[in-house]
């Protein structure tokens, strides 16, 4: 599929939920989120059916993110089935980490090829801090847990205030040099104020290059993080919201009401 810009639009983030184990300060109120209503959240049935359509269409690579991915009840039937789907080249995960020393082998056995796990500092009580109330070597527990498990690519996502010389980010910079792990700074980013950013060390926020789709775990397709226009799947069926989206595709963002927990990042 490409846009009206000439962008290959191959990629596709798939949100599974908004809930989430931790409660990042950049990401969630600090109360967590309102459960949605059961039927307000895209079945498995549902977004197998949106991801098989976004393959018809050209998707080649998708990730799951949340909310926690790995929060979602019975998460590993849900990746068996995006992972035999064919057509899919890269099949990813981006988690906090807390639920891998439980779920990493599985994952990498579904077919999960690349995992992005999100650590802000090594420090413990900023660790604390920055998640209210997470405990970092849950998560460090997670990243040997994603090593062992044999996955093509483990990577280290680190949100930054403003540069990777803050010492929080030095700390993880310096667990990617120990592990050989890449890191990938992202500066935080406010989507109301239209605060928006490069990702060191990665692709994100490349508009003139933006490959990518998202859906939200009620089953919207936003073709930008930084745009409030998106195309929901249950009125419109998944091929013509996912159509519908690269074609309303901005050459860039510029604010929105996106939420970090819904949208995935
Ligand atoms: N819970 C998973 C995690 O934390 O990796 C997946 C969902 S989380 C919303 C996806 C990514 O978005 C994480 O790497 C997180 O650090 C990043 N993120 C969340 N809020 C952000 C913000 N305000 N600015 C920049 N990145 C943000
Ligand atoms: Fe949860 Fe990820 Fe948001 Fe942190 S960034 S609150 S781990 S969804």
């Amino acid at each position: 599929m490409f846009d009206r810009f000439q962008r290959k639009i191959h990629y596709l983030r798939v949100s599974v939920t908004d809930l989430c184990n931790l409660r990042c300060v950049y990401c969630m109120p600090a109360e967590g989120v309102s459960l949605k209503r059961h039927e307000e959240i895209l079945s498995f049935e549902e977004i197998e059916e949106i991801v098989r359509a976004a393959v018809d269409l050209g998707i080649d690579k998708v990730r799951l993110t949340g909310g926690e991915p790995l929060v979602r009840r019975d998460i590993l039937t849900l990746v068996g089935r995006i992972g035999a789907i064919q057509g899919i080249n890269d099949l990813s995960i981006t988690t906090n980490g807390v639920l891998l020393p439980r779920y990493a082998d599985a994952l990498r056995a579904a077919g999960v090829d690349r995992v992005n796990i999100s650590i802000d500092s090594l420090d413990p009580a900023r660790y604390r801090e920055i998640t209210r109330g997470g405990r970092v070597e849950e998560a460090l527990a997670g990243v040997e847990a994603a090593l062992n498990a044999g996955f093509e690519k483990v990577k280290i996502n680190c949100v930054i205030n403003k540069t990777p010389d803050e010492p929080d980010a030095i700390t993880v910079a310096g667990l990617g040099a120990r592990k050989g792990i890449e890191v990938r700074f992202i500066r935080k980013m406010d989507t109301v104020k239209g605060e928006f950013w490069k990702v060191i060390g990665g692709h994100g926020g490349h508009c003139a290059s933006c490959n990518r789709l998202r859906v939200t775990s009620d089953g919207r397709v936003f073709p930008c993080l930084f745009s409030d226009i998106c195309y929901s799947v249950r009125e419109m069926g998944a091929a013509d919201a996912l159509a519908a989206a690269v074609e309303a595709k901005p050459a860039s963002g510029i604010r929105s009401n996106n939420q970090f927990y819904s949208i995935g990042g």
